[in-house]
């Protein structure tokens, strides 16, 4: 059995990670893993998390199962997270899922149901997960152009022309904010074309919110979403607890679709309990039952939206300083896209050999395609880090 399996491909950036790790130098610096880090180079559990789980071990009674689609209470409100509390969301229904990842997978599968013929589009880049999460499902992929490396922004008109080509019914896979890993977003103008390229031409969009409150903010972050469910009939949205709630490895995130009627609403949620069902039965509840605490206690939920924005404007300056670093070092203005980019993500323009140099000679650690984890940054000590990179870059 075994000694037929191929070796497992090497995953990048635990490589980094291990790399990091066994860097004895002090002054080393990880830019790499996908996490939020506060100005120590931690990763807390939220404040408002950890209360609702002391709530939660003080009044939970039973571990008994849940459902294959979580929480109800959950589900409704992740759903009024995304879509606005006021919204109509009698055609919008939500299974609860293993994380951004598992609804990304769950929803493959049930929209594979829906139009086995439909292939899926994912920009150029795009996180790398989505390869795998979605031939696993087994769907042809495609690309289309996204990023202007040139500007630091989003190449709206290749995106286009690229999706003008795709096939009736096809699936597009769009990043609803805080695109990963170039940071570029689309403009509600830009979203204006996309809507209507799917319109025109009968296209599938499925969203992929992994970071909900880390652009923004928690509303205006989901301009986009809401955008796409007035206008469209019918979508699906794969949303991550993961990083606005800090629930990394407790495996939160919710499997949202809206459908063009109630009845058709209910039956694909149906379909979509069956989907997971035969995947792994049910979620898992710890995170999911913890973040319902805090979207329903009203106190909870301010410190909560407290906290986040904090963590937001933490990103948002030190982008600002890390560009005016940058700025100076490189008398140009080449990196000022950073400070007008969102979420966690930018790219910094390096070579293979450029971002060796980094490692060797000065501790810093940057994923290959230079996707640089903003929130790793250091307040003191941007000038060596914009020296650094100015140095590797001459
Ligand atoms: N989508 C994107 C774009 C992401 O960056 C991530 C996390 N790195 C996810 C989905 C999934 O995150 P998780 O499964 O940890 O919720």
């Amino acid at each position: 059995m075994f000694e037929a399996l191929p070796e497992p491909k090497a995953d990048a950036i635990l490589g980094l990670m291990a790399a990091f790790r066994a860097d004895t130098r002090t002054d080393k610096l990880d830019l790499g893993v996908g996490v939020y880090k506060d100005s120590a180079g931690k990763t807390p559990v939220m404040r408002a998390i950890k209360n609702a789980e002391k709530k939660l071990l003080e009044t939970q009674d039973t571990k008994s199962y849940v459902a294959p689609i979580g929480s109800a209470a959950f589900c409704n409100a992740i759903i009024a997270q995304v879509f606005g509390s006021d919204a109509d969301t009698s055609c919008i229904r939500a299974a609860q899922s293993v994380g951004g990842s598992g609804a990304l997978r769950v929803l493959a599968d049930l929209l594979k149901q829906g139009r086995p013929d439909a292939d899926i589009w994912l920009s150029d880049p795009s996180w790398p997960n989505h390869v795998p999460l979605m031939q696993a499902a087994g769907y042809a992929l495609h690309t289309y152009p996204y990023y202007d490396a040139q500007t630091g922004s989003v190449n709206i008109e290749g995106m286009l022309e690229s999706l003008g080509k795709a096939k009736r019914g096809d699936i597009v896979l769009l990043h609803g904010c805080c695109h990963n890993p170039t940071g570029a977003d689309l403009s509600m103008d830009d979203w204006a074309r996309v809507v209507k390229l799917l319109k025109d031409n009968d296209l599938f969009p499925f969203i992929d919110l992994a970071y909900q409150g880390f652009g923004d903010g928690l509303e205006q972050d989901a301009a986009a979403v809401r955008y796409m469910a007035s206008e469209l009939p019918e979508l699906v949205v794969a949303a991550s607890c993961s990083k606005n709630l800090g629930l990394y490895r407790e495996r939160v995130g919710a499997a949202i679709l809206m459908a063009k009627t109630e009845a058709e609403a209910t039956r694909a949620l149906g379909r979509l309990g069956g989907v997971i069902r035969s995947n792994y039965s049910m979620p898992p509840d710890h995170g999911a039952n913890t973040t319902e605490i805090v979207l329903s206690d009203a106190a909870l939920n301010a410190d909560w939206k407290e906290e986040l924005e904090t963590m937001r404007l933490r990103m948002v300056s030190l982008r600002q300083a890390f560009s005016e670093a940058l700025r100076k070092r490189s008398n140009s203005e080449r990196f000022d896209y950073i400070a007008e980019q969102k979420g966690m993500f930018s790219r910094l323009p390096l070579n293979t050999a450029q971002l060796d140099k980094l490692r060797d000679d000065h501790g810093i650690y940057i994923v290959g395609d230079g996707r640089i984890n903003v929130a790793g940054l250091p307040e003191s000590g941007m000038e060596q880090l914009a020296d650094a990179i100015c140095t590797v870059l001459a």
